[in-house]
């Protein structure tokens, strides 16, 4: 089943708030999923963790994480010691959702961000090696706990691992795990991408996650995102796995910070309206 669902940062400034609000609200507002961010729920005293999924569940929705790797976790690194310390930091956070009764988490698990191809190297090779290396214990040890680890394919802009879905799908057949897939976002394909429909039939089943906002990040409906074009592909390829919007519009904070929001996007914005109004769109438009 295609699942409705929203990324709880729409709402916030910083990236660690309390999640119960979101819990509460994103159901009556359309949407069957809420997707966390795992670096928050990785802190989370486990008793709390599941107390978080007890709320989720008896509002019926599903959760899912996402993480940027901070650069003292980074997988990919030529370091042996930070990249020890990644693999840790990605145990924990897998054990946190298994203890959340498992689920999906997606981003840079394969790398920081942002980040950029380290000074003095001109090939990614050495990068793309350490993190195929780690994907390839993570994965395992994801999978036997019920966790899914989704590679996001990430413009040029905010990191240099994997940028589009060729890379996408040479790094998922490398790690060669079920464990290991794709997530892409209608976003970072704008930059990068020839064809979204080609690009999506690309990944075709190694596509867990897809995460939807417009080029601005505006929610969907809002820009000139080729919504039936994405629909068509998503079909053809029997697409049945979560949609997320993740879109950005106010400026501020660390969230805005990092995610290069200088203006408000949208003017004074009524954020529950704008999201109540998207899920209907994406409801009508890609299911
Ligand atoms: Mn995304």
């Amino acid at each position: 089943m295609r699942t409705v669902g929203i990324y709880y940062a729409f709402w916030t400034h910083e990236w660690d708030v309390d999640f119960v609000p979101y819990i509460k609200k994103v159901g009556k507002l359309g949407f069957d999923q809420l997707e966390l961010n795992g670096g928050t729920i990785v802190h989370m005293d486990p008793k709390k963790q599941r107390e978080l999924k007890a709320m989720a569940d008896g509002e019926n929705l599903k959760l899912s994480y996402g993480i940027g790797l901070q650069k003292p976790y980074d997988v990919a690194s030529l370091d042996e010691n930070v990249r020890q310390k990644g693999l840790d930091f990605m145990k924990k956070m897998i054990d946190a959702i298994a203890n959340m009764g498992g689920g999906m988490i997606g981003g840079t698990v394969h790398g920081y961000w942002p980040s950029t191809l380290p000074e003095g190297l001109d090939s990614k090779k050495p990068c793309w090696d350490q993190s195929i290396k780690s994907l390839k214990e993570l994965s395992p040890y994801a999978g036997d706990r019920g966790v899914q680890l989704n590679i996001e394919v990430i413009n040029r802009f905010e990191q240099f691992l994997v940028n589009d879905s060729h890379e996408a799908l040479a790094y998922v057949k490398e790690v060669d795990h079920p464990a290991c897939k794709v997530l892409l976002d209608t976003f970072h394909m704008n930059i990068e991408e020839d064809s979204f429909g080609d690009a999506i039939r690309r990944i075709g089943p190694y596509l867990a996650s897809i995460h939807l906002g417009e080029t601005n990040r505006k929610t969907p409906g809002k820009g000139r995102m080729p919504w039936k074009e994405i629909k068509k592909a998503l079909d053809d390829i029997g697409y049945d796995g979560p949609m997320v919007m993740e879109p950005f519009v106010m400026k501020g904070g660390q969230v805005g910070r990092d995610i290069g929001v200088w203006r408000e996007i949208e003017e004074n914005p009524d954020l529950d309206a704008l999201a109540a109004e998207a899920a209907q769109f994406v409801r009508k438009n890609l299911i």
